[in-house]
């Protein structure tokens, strides 16, 4: 068995509805998006573990708001948007970019998926994103700093990988998600699915995450923009015909920013 094979990854909730992301092989830990440090801080002492490095997807305090703390007396490398001001960052990442955790015997590759904010980027590596606040289960991030046009395109990136790709996303957004995307999709067998399974999940108080790229494929609306039921419901949302898919998800995104 390959080393990759041996990492697990386990949420570690924060604030209301944040999972800060704890990567572990053996008694080391990676961790993504620390945007508090306190149930990192607590985590690692339970669990007995060794921090070897912190990813950031973007610069968001709910996101990093815990590096400075985490970092204290600690020498790990910080990785995170080159573009964006985290003044927190050792290793300045974009596009193109590698983050090797030797430790684990595994290399993320960054991808940058613009949108909700400037520079915001993913780590891919292992059949695993990493995605913080740009795919969500059964949605997507809302568009703080970029254009519609970009979030897309960033979407269909994401939506490129492997089908079986595990997303881990930055917030429990799940069931609110789903509400929305049943409105725009009211025919999409497979969403009903979805909403019965991931009920169910939180009525247990699980996490819904990781999802898949496949699960997201089949269900997500943001990511369906050129299916016709989702480009009606945006014609209906508009008073007017849309069928280019990027009108499609920027009509759909305004929708949820208000439903
Ligand atoms: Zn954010
Ligand atoms: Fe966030």
């Amino acid at each position: 068995m390959s080393e990759q094979h041996r990492i697990q990854v386990h949420p570690i909730p924060a604030f209301k509805d944040n999972y800060i992301w704890a990567l572990r092989s053996g008694s080391r830990v990676a961790i993504v998006d620390p945007g508090d440090a306190r149930p990192v801080l607590d985590y690692l002492a339970r669990e007995a573990l060794e921090l070897v490095a912190i990813l950031a997807t973007h610069h968001h305090a709910d996101h990093v708001g815990g590096v400075a703390d985490l970092k204290r007396g600690r020498d790990i490398p910080v990785y995170g948007p080159k573009n964006e001001p985290i003044s927190t960052l050792t290793r300045p990442v974009a596009s193109g970019d590698r983050v090797a955790i030797p430790e684990f015997g595994v290399a993320f590759e960054v991808l940058d998926i613009p949108g909700h904010t400037r520079a915001h980027i993913a780590y891919y590596g292992s059949k695993m994103v990493f995605c913080g606040d740009t795919l969500f289960a059964c949605g997507c991030g809302r568009v703080f700093e970029g254009t519609p046009p970009q979030l897309h395109a960033s979407l269909a990136k994401l939506a490129a990988l492997p089908e079986d790709t595990l997303v881990y996303c930055g917030h429990e957004y799940t069931l609110a998600n789903i509400r929305f995307a049943r409105a725009v999709e009211p025919g999409n067998v497979a969403l009903a699915g979805r909403e019965r399974t991931d009920t169910t999940t939180r009525e247990k108080n699980h996490p819904t995450l990781p999802t898949t790229i496949g699960l997201e494929k089949a269900t997500n609306p943001f990511l369906r923009c050129a299916q016709p039921e989702v480009a009606q419901a945006a014609a209906r949302r508009r008073g007017t015909d849309v069928t280019d898919p990027v009108e499609v998800f920027t009509a759909i995104r305004e929708w949820k920013n208000t439903f």
